[in-house]
């Protein structure tokens, strides 16, 4: 059985980037469904005893994928924004890394926001890490997670219309740019070890 995450922070705590309204439906509505679903597929499955990321990276495309990535994706993406104060920034060897790859902070995330603008439909953009320790920008349609690639997925912007359209309507551009500044930069850094 797996169950709905509790937010870390107050509904309120993220506006405007993200607005009370948005999450109220967006983890109160979209991902307890998520769970609710995958609860009810589970028995007989054959994933019953599996973690998220085990049944992500072996149930075959259908609904346990479906549902099974899409809470593994919301948790991922629910848990790496925070309440101010939080870490404006990468530091250390992620803040190294990315340096060392795009040149700046900057233009890594220019690409990360171009390539989430760029994917058709519903979907999520991730920064990941490889097993060498570089970083990748991919471009994940439906439920998808690049734990499927065998990367160790970092930070996610959600491109579903359900995760801005109360707050930005059309304009996904600014949805992804607004995010910066509620990514919480120390959780990110937990996630590259
Ligand atoms: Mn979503």
């Amino acid at each position: 059985m797996f169950t709905l995450i509790n937010l870390p922070y107050a509904p309120e705590a993220l506006a405007p980037a993200i607005s009370a309204e948005t999450l109220s439906f967006h983890h109160g509505k979209h991902l307890k469904a998520y769970v609710d679903n995958l609860n009810k597929l589970l028995p007989g499955s054959g994933f019953e005893d599996l973690a998220l990321e085990a049944i992500v990276s072996k149930a075959p495309a259908g609904p346990v994928f479906n549902n099974a990535g899409q809470i593994l994706n919301h948790n991922m993406y629910f848990t790496q924004f925070a309440a101010s104060p939080r870490q404006n920034g990468p530091t250390g060897k992620l803040a190294a890394q990315i340096e060392k790859q795009w040149g700046s902070i900057d233009a890594f995330k220019a690409e990360f926001v171009a390539k989430g603008v760029g994917l058709f439909g519903s979907g999520w953009v991730w920064l990941s890490a490889q097993e060498d320790g570089s970083l990748v920008i991919t471009q994940e349609s439906g439920a998808g997670n690049p734990v499927t690639h065998g990367f160790k997925p970092l930070l996610t912007f959600d491109v579903w219309e359900h995760a801005y359209y109360l707050d930005f309507q059309n304009r996904r551009a600014d949805q992804l740019n607004a995010l910066w500044s509620i990514v919480d930069w120390k959780v990110v850094e937990e996630r590259y070890v």
